[in-house]
This record gives structure tokens, C-alpha cells and sequence, in this order.
């Protein structure tokens, strides 16, 4: 495996024959500042809790000082987006409406570069995810949503469908930006006003998106963004002034705000973990398929709920995936988030390095095989080279939990049958993957795995226009597409 930060290591490096010239991107397009408030009623101000820092999960540089919000900063927050609900934005027309979200989705698109170098610096993530993934669809949800706004009455949710109120919103750190799109779009385009929490860890974009709104001139208290750690994710979603809770994170958080929501009249969607199968049979074109299962758990370090971080792959190819994927493996380049030529980047934090690392060596302990490319890694941040286990088995901990690494487990089928008994095997139900050639093949599988999304022949897809969303312990609700305008509505 090639390791940017430690120069040519491993045999694999030595057999590419030459060394790439560092591609860095600069991070002089971000104008970091050193400290940062909460964006209340269209303002940046103090919060009255602990302050915290955020630092860069690559070199753990602190980036910046970020304001807590306490109980009652939350409560000015929701306040200020009642107002704002009451006054202006549910007496918008929907074709006003549109129009700020047009100016937002523009201006994200003006400053992508910037967007996408503050995103990999407090996520870690390549900035070639951030620059070609996560910021291009971060301002396609924005144009996406901001064309239902006037459309309202023909998306099949009854002649006049109106807005919930204000939504309290809070996101995961995997995918920072993206996941506030997907949050913040189809409420503002439904007509709610929102209060959002960031996750603690990457703060920056949510309030580099602040300042955009203030840029767009969206009327004061429409979004506002308060950051803090649990305690102030708590204190949104527990609050009696909001109407509506949309939450992605953890199954065991989820289920916390499911219990503390059911006895109230908030709406609520949970997007949860994933443990998704990645179905390879054996007429499965294998070089596409070892890419879709490099893409399925090695994007984003695996910290995403839908990555494929089960392989199941029929027996009679087994012994070629693997040898592939090894192949494959060992010419992906672990290294500095900004460099343009880095596949694999920093895990996001030290706590989430440690499960990773804790489940890991649960993995070996319970008598699977562990493997990674030569790779040495940067002495400094956090980091996890890409690694598979074989000889998995249902029962292992690391085929059940959610590891939210770049670990895959691999086990294998036989039948069709067999691989839809063992895909299905988990309390979750977000995601899977089949490869095959056989069109009929894909329509059986798909009609049969119990998950939201069934990619075949490809992985890790995201589109506005479609629909994402969990079974089972997955969570409920979707997210995206048409669907996703019914979390917004009174429907
Ligand atoms: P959490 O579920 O703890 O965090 C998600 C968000 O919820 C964060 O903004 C967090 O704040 C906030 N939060 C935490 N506790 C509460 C609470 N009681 N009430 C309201 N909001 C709360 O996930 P973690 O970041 O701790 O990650 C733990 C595991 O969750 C991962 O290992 C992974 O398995 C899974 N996960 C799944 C994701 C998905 O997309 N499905 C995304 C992220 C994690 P803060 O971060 O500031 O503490």
C-alpha cells in the first residue's frame, strides 16, 4: 500500500516503479478563523456553554475554538426559527421560497473548492471525495429541492400540503455538509423553519454554511446552526417548541430520541447504522465488482451507514475476488486528506480510531483472519489501514456491529438462497449490493433483501432524486426524492 506521508513503503510500492509528486491542495481558499459563535436569528453570537476545539483528525492542529450551545441558547435558537416560521417563511410563496434556495445551491457552487477544503481539514476525508462527491451533491439537493418548493400540490401529498412547524435537526460527522443538505433542503422547500446541531467533532462546514445564508439574505431565524456535543443535541430534540426531529446517527442514540419523542406530537425520522451485505456471484464481472467493493467500505474510511461492509461472495469465486482484491488493495494511497492523489484518509477522531481498532481486535480474537497491505502510517492523527478479515463467520462480532471503519468482512454462499438468508442476518436493514450479469437474478435478489436501497452492479450511488432510508433497526423515514418532502409535510 502506498503511504504519502512516509514515502515509498511496502512491496506494492515498489513494484508501481515510480513515486507520485505530492498534489496538495491549498488551503489558503479557507479563511479559518479562530474562533467561532452560534448562528442565531441570522447572526453569528456567543454561546453561554463550555467552548471546545475542533481539531484536524490528520494532524490534530487545532482548526479552530467552537461555541457550545447550552439549554438556553438551544431555546433562543427554536425560538428564533418560530418567529421566523410565523412571520416570513410560511407566509412565503413556495416560488419565493425557491428562489433562496436557487441563490444557496449558486453560492455553494461558487465556493465549492473552499467548501471542500474546510470539509476534508475537520473530517479527514480526501479531498478528492469532498471536491467530486460530497460538495457537487450538496448543492444538487439545494437545486433539487428548491424545484418542489412551487410544486408542492403535485408531489401526491394531497392539494395543499403545509409545513410542520420548526424541525430540530441533528447530524453525524461522516459526511458533514452533505448530511445538513439533505436535512436543511426539503425542510426549507416544504416551508419549516430549523434549527440544526452539528456533530462536535466537524463543526466548520455547518458554519461556513451560515455565512452563506447570511450571503443569500435569507430572511433571519430561517436556519439556525447550533453547535455543542451530545448534551445540546439532547436539549434540541427534547425540546417542546419543535414540531418535527430528523436525526442521523447511531442506532443507540436513535433509540434514545425515538423513546423521548413518542409521547410527544413531533414528527420523527431516524436514519441509522448499516451492516450491508455486498452480494458477488460468480458471474460477476470481477474487476467491477473488487472497484464497487473497494468503493462499498474503503470510501470515506468506511464511515458511512450504508457501506458494504459485508462481502459475501459465492464460494467457486472466492479465491479470485480475494486475490483481486488484495491486488486491488494494495495500490490504494493512505495519506494528507488535501493531497488530490489520497484515496484513504484520517479516521475522523481518537474515540472513533479506538472502536475501530477495539472491534478489530475482537475480530482476531474470535478466530478470524486479518489482513492489510504493507502500509506504515503517519505518526501524528488518526489513522487505520484499509483491512479485510476472512474466515468470518454469522456469529463474529465484526459480521453483527456496525464497525463504521475500513474493516470488511468477508464470508461466503453458495446458493441465491443462501446468500439471501445470510445478507438479511443483521437488525439492520439500510443498504446491499448484488453483482451479477443476470438481469432476473438482481430483480429476485432485490425483491427479497431487506433493505432500503439494493444497488446492483454499483455501490455507494447517491442521487437527490432518490429515495435513502433504513428497515428494522435502520431507523425509519426516508430521505431524498419526493419521498423525502413527506418528513416536512402535515401528511
Ligand atoms: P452519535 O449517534 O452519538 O452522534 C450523532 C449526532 O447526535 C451527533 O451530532 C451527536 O453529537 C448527537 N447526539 C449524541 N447524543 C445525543 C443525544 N442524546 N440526543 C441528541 N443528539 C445526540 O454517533 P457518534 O458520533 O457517537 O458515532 C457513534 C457510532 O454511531 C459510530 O461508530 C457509528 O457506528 C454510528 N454512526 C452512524 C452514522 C450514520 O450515518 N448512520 C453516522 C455517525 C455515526 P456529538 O457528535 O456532538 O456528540
Amino acid at each position: 500500500m502506498a503511504n504519502q506521508s512516509k514515502g515509498s513503503t511496502g512491496a506494492a510500492t515498489a513494484r508501481a516503479a515510480f513515486e507520485y509528486a505530492p498534489a496538495p491542495e491549498s488551503r489558503a481558499v479557507v479563511d479559518l478563523k479562530s474562533s467561532y459563535g452560534l448562528f442565531i436569528n441570522g447572526e453569528f453570537v456567543e454561546g453561554t456553554g463550555h467552548a471546545f476545539k475542533s481539531v484536524s483528525p490528520a494532524t490534530e492542529e487545532v482548526l479552530a475554538e467552537i461555541s457550545e450551545a447550552s439549554e438556553a441558547d438551544v431555546d433562543t435558537a427554536v425560538k428564533a426559527a418560530r418567529r421566523a416560521y410565523t412571520r416570513t417563511w410560511s407566509k412565503m410563496s413556495g416560488a419565493e421560497r425557491a428562489k433562496y434556495l436557487y441563490r444557496i445551491a449558486r453560492i455553494l457552487q461558487e465556493r465549492a473548492r473552499e467548501l471542500a477544503v474546510l470539509e476534508s481539514l475537520d473530517n479527514g476525508k480526501p479531498i478528492r471525495e469532498s471536491r467530486d462527491v460530497d460538495i457537487p451533491l450538496v448543492a444538487a439537493h439545494f437545486f433539487y429541492y428548491a424545484g418542489w418548493a412551487d410544486k408542492l400540490e403535485y408531489a401526491g401529498y394531497g392539494p395543499a400540503p403545509r409545513p410542520l412547524g420548526v424541525a430540530g435537526q441533528v447530524i453525524p460527522w461522516n459526511f458533514p455538509l452533505l448530511m445538513l443538505a439533505w436535512k436543511i433542503a426539503p425542510a426549507l422547500a416544504c416551508g419549516n423553519t430549523v434549527v440544526l446541531k452539528p456533530a462536535e467533532t466537524t463543526p466548520l462546514t455547518a458554519l461556513a454554511f451560515a455565512e452563506i445564508c447570511q450571503q443569500a439574505d435569507l430572511p433571519p431565524g430561517v436556519v439556525n446552526i447550533v453547535t455543542g456535543a451530545g448534551e445540546t443535541g439532547r436539549a434540541l430534540v427534547e425540546h417542546p417548541g419543535i414540531d418535527k426531529v430528523a436525526f442521523t446517527g447511531s442506532t443507540e442514540v436513535g433509540k434514545q430520541i425515538a423513546r423521548a419523542c413518542a409521547p410527544t406530537r413531533k414528527k420523527v425520522t431516524l436514519e441509522l447504522g448499516g451492516k450491508a451485505a455486498n452480494v458477488v456471484f460468480e458471474d460477476a464481472p470481477v474487476d467491477q465488482a473488487v472497484e464497487g467493493i473497494v468503493n462499498g467500505i474503503f470510501f470515506n474510511q468506511g464511515h458511512v451507514c450504508c457501506a458494504g461492509s459485508r462481502l459475501l461472495v459465492q464460494e467457486s469465486v472466492y479465491d479470485e475476488v480475494l486475490a483481486s482484491l488484495r491486488r486491488r488493495l494494495a495500490t490504494l494511497r493512505l495519506g494528507d486528506p488535501l493531497d488530490k492523489n489520497t484515496d484513504v484518509g484520517a479516521i475522523n477522531s481518537a474515540a472513533q480510531l479506538a472502536k475501530i481498532r477495539e472491534l478489530s481486535e475482537v475480530g482476531e480474537a474470535e478466530g478470524a483472519q486479518r489482513w492489510s497491505p504493507p502500509c506504515e502510517l503517519p505518526v501524528k492523527g488518526f489513522w487505520f489501514p484499509p483491512t479485510i478479515f476472512t474466515g468470518v463467520s454469522q456469529a463474529h462480532r465484526i459480521a453483527r456491529e456496525e464497525i463504521f471503519g475500513p474493516v470488511l468482512s468477508v464470508l461466503t454462499f453458495r446458493t441465491p438462497a443462501e446468500a439471501v438468508e445470510k445478507a438479511n442476518n443483521t437488525p439492520y436493514g439500510l443498504s446491499a449490493g448484488v453483482w451479477t450479469e443476470k438481469g432476473s437474478l438482481i430483480l429476485w435478489m432485490a425483491s427479497r433483501l431487506r433493505a432500503g436501497v439494493v444497488w446492483a452492479n454499483t455501490f455507494n450511488k447517491f442521487d437527490p432524486t432518490s429515495p435513502f432510508g433504513g428497515y428494522k433497526e435502520s431507523g425509519y423515514g426516508r430521505e431524498g426524492g419526493r419521498h423525502g418532502l413527506e418528513a416536512y409535510l402535515d401528511v
